[in-house]
């Protein structure tokens, strides 16, 4: 069994993908071109907002969203302290600082109370420039996104919306990734829509920020490659991942149905066993993990693996207790800590059987 079957998706789309792949080699134009801009076009009528702009990864598309902002030295971030470290790193490798906020025990998203107590503290107490929230729909599920553009409102802040594992989700009728003022996805094999390499996208209806991410993500170019009108990176999708999102995109709400599916049987069959997730009705997640706490966490994880079961601690130390943020010295986030001790992913995909499922939860 997988934790996440990339061979079993693959062989549901093997024909019409091996057509493309090899169209693409054929065609001899590797970078960007006009399959990236159809895919771009197609992502944002997806989404429902009026531009995407690709970019090479995740990660990428949330440092573009800072440089468009020219948010840096000074100026404070305020970001979930339980989420991927991507997230967090890109405001310090901006030069800014990432104000770690607690996350709610039930959906994994951001605590807009602690978010405001964080706001308040830093305009009251230090002499940082509160500039930005940065929310994150982590393991699928979009954060409450009507209190938080409130809350940004009021504070005079940017919204950013870290969809890297929200892409496909939905709250209150609106797709992820369009409730930012700049919204990021990342196309990562193992994420809700992923293609074969790096790759990831942003997502805006702000016209003059997409032109500049289109310079951006080019070394700055101006009239044209060699015309560099200011500081970028290279940070372009290549047409052979684009190739490849294209023909995934067509199956992509069937899989959407396929894993809401499967987190309904899990949280039916695991009820009163383990601490299932528990979303808004108003919401609509794309399931990039399904979570379960437990306090007996390590055993059930050596008894799963005992019985050839994969399974995964996303994540084992929160953005407090990294290393590389040792210097920041942040109060410490009670439940996001406490989650690090009690979290564990079970396998999750569009493809997994009623029997694996059965399997699965029987074991637990
Ligand atoms: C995966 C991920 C990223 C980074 O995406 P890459 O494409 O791997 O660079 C950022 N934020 C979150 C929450 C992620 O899960």
């Amino acid at each position: 069994m997988q934790f996440r079957d990339l061979h079993r998706q693959y062989a549901a789309m093997k024909a019409e993908m091996e057509q493309v792949l090899l169209q693409t080699a054929a065609s001899g134009s590797y970078i960007m071109g006009e399959t990236v801009s159809d895919l771009e076009q197609q992502l944002a009528d997806y989404v429902g907002v009026k531009h995407c702009i690709t970019c090479a990864s995740g990660t990428d598309a949330l440092r573009l969203a800072l440089m468009v902002w020219g948010i840096g030295t000074g100026d404070a971030v305020f970001v979930p302290d339980f989420t991927f470290f991507a997230s967090a790193e890109v405001i310090a490798l901006e030069g800014a600082t990432p104000v770690f906020v607690d996350v709610n025990k039930e959906d994994y998203t951001i605590d807009v109370d602690d978010l405001t107590e964080k706001i308040q503290f830093v305009e009251k107490h230090t002499d940082l420039r509160p500039a930005a929230v940065m929310a994150v729909d982590l393991f699928g599920c979009p954060a409450d996104y009507s209190k938080l553009q409130v809350i940004c409102k009021n504070h005079g802040l940017l919204l950013l919306e870290d969809g890297a594992q929200g892409f496909g989700g939905s709250r209150d009728a609106r797709r992820a990734c369009s409730f930012g003022d700049i919204g990021t996805t990342s196309f990562f094999p193992a994420k809700p829509l992923g293609c074969y390499g790096d790759g990831g996208a942003l997502f805006t209806d702000n016209d003059d920020w997409t032109s500049l991410l289109r310079s951006l993500r080019v070394h700055g170019k101006g009239v044209d490659k060699y015309d560099n009108v200011r500081i970028g990176l290279n940070s372009r999708l290549d047409t052979l991942q684009a190739a490849v999102l294209q023909v995934k995109l067509k199956y992509f709400d069937t899989e959407l149905d396929a894993v809401n599916r499967v987190a309904k049987l899990y949280n039916e069959l695991l009820q009163g066993k383990v601490t299932t997730p528990v979303l808004s009705p108003a919401v609509t997640s794309s399931w990039a993990q399904y979570t379960i706490q437990s306090p007996e966490r390590d055993n059930l994880q050596s008894r799963l693996k005992a019985a050839n079961i994969p399974s995964a601690v996303y994540y084992p130390r929160t953005m407090s207790q990294q290393q590389a943020f040792a210097e920041l010295r942040q109060e410490p986030c009670l439940v996001a800590e406490c989650l690090t001790q009690t979290v564990l992913s079970l396998p999750m995909h569009p493809y997994l059987s009623d029997e694996e499922i059965q399997m699965i939860t029987t074991t637990i």
